[in-house]
């Protein structure tokens, strides 16, 4: 069996005496069995069989980890490396040892209930990993084929989540549905051909207009080196700018400067630091083996030490004197032409243009463009004609835009046709009127 201490994670191939890294025994303890004939509890994980029923302790018999009752010694690891064997005849778990009597300590060879040879037995009690704080909790008792192997401490099953977590899924699959039927009957209303109804022309109008735009200009004030391009209108005034330092020679002068290759006193420091050492557990569990439980650790976490250490540093240098070079300077002032200028920006519409007519003969004329000043020009040109059309069905009066001045021209006042029709709105003409 193999062993990982529960103290420092030191791993053993074979269940020792004692950790071999830091001298902590194993810790096996007894698990007790629940008959499920009689319901009797704390059977201690030993006895083969029920103390008030008689019942034998099979494959139905719950166990509980006893954390309190300790086994120590060869006796301990003897049942804790097992296997614990199910009788092939009566169906009876029995430990690996014997418990008692003159072979006590022993490999078990017969069926204590009814002495059928061991070897025989094709099952075993399978080991489990359970959480301290579930240790005491009745549980059934998992079973493999023998030979089956170990259970290793990390394998911990997250707590059971109750089953059915989420809402039921017919409420789910029945939006992607809806949101199609939406989107269906939306693309019928926009792109579907809609109804057709008659209609007579009963008057017309166009509108077309011209924006006329204006060149934008800025004021502003700067340095002329700095002015933008196209600047115009500018006065200029010499002002001073800035001072500069101009050189003028060289003079010599000392400094007291550490001389780091002579040391004049030393003084010791102390520096602590944090070095990992190892690691200490945060949560035990139990690795049950048939009638026994071997404590075991499920998490850890990293542990550090404080390490002190002394240094030996220099607190003071030896000063020298040492003679230097440097520069000499003077500050000239630095006079340059600042100037306020005047710069053209951008084109904004300022104002529009119009003409219009509602008169079925009138014709659509551009608005005379004249008299524009030289900071001006035509810009963007808009167009639109109008049909005032009385539905038949209702009598109702809709106003429609033509398509271009082609359609326009072509449907007279007093003239009929047929219009297409969607939510309410005329949203084409269909027949070319007579
Ligand atoms: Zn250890
Ligand atoms: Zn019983
Ligand atoms: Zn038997």
């Amino acid at each position: 069996m193999r062993w990982e201490c529960h103290e420092c994670g030191e791993v053993h191939q074979e269940l020792p005496e004692q950790c071999r890294s830091c001298g902590t025994k194993p810790e096996i303890v007894e698990n007790v069995w629940r008959c499920s004939r009689c319901g009797e509890q704390g059977i201690a994980g030993t006895r083969t069989s029920c103390p008030t029923c008689g019942a034998e302790k099979d494959q139905s018999a719950q166990l509980a980890v006893a954390t309190g009752r300790r086994i120590a010694g060869e006796q301990g690891r003897a049942l804790a490396v097992g296997p614990w064997l199910y009788c092939a005849f009566c169906k009876t778990q029995v430990p690996p040892v014997y418990t008692s009597g003159p072979k006590h300590g022993q490999p078990t060879e017969r069926c204590p209930t009814c002495d059928g040879p061991l070897a025989e037995s094709t099952h075993e009690a399978k080991s489990e990993v359970i959480r301290e704080s579930e240790a005491a909790t009745y549980r059934p008792q998992a079973v493999q084929r023998r030979g089956g192997g170990d259970a290793e401490p990390p394998s911990m099953q997250p707590p059971t989540q109750p089953a059915g977590a989420g809402g039921g899924p017919s409420s789910r699959r029945v939006w992607p549905w809806l949101l199609v039927l939406l989107l269906v009957g939306g693309l019928w209303l926009l792109f579907g051909p809609g109804k057709k109804v008659g209609y007579t022309v009963v008057g017309r109008s166009w509108e077309r207009s011209i924006e006329i735009e204006t060149l934008q200009k800025k004021a502003s004030r700067d340095w002329q080196s700095d002015l933008p391009s196209g600047a115009y209108n500018t006065a200029c005034q010499r002002t001073f700018r800035k001072n500069i330092d101009v050189p003028i020679g060289s003079e010599t002068y000392f400094e007291d400067e550490e001389d780091r290759s002579r040391c004049e006193d030393w003084e010791t420091r102390t520096i602590e630091d944090e070095v990992d050492d190892g690691k200490r557990c945060t949560e035990h569990g139990y690795k049950t083996q048939g009638g026994v439980s071997v404590k075991t650790c499920l998490s850890w976490e990293k542990k550090t030490k404080t390490v002190r250490k002394t240094q030996r540093e220099c607190a003071r240098y030896r000063m020298r004197h040492v003679k230097k070079t440097r520069t000499k300077y003077k500050q000239e002032p630095v006079y340059e032409p600042f100037c306020s200028y005047e710069v053209d920006t951008t084109w904004r519409t300022t104002r529009t243009l119009r003409a219009g007519g509602s008169d079925d003969s009138s014709q659509p004329t551009w608005p005379t463009v004249e008299g524009l000043s030289r900071r001006e020009r035509a810009g963007k040109r808009q167009e639109s004609y109008r049909l005032r059309l009385q539905l038949d069905k209702g009598k109702r009066e809709e106003v429609f835009t033509a398509r271009d001045e082609a359609e326009w021209q072509r449907h007279r006042v007093g003239s009929r046709g047929r219009a297409q029709v969607k939510l309410g709105s005329v949203v084409g003409l269909v027949d070319e009127a007579p």
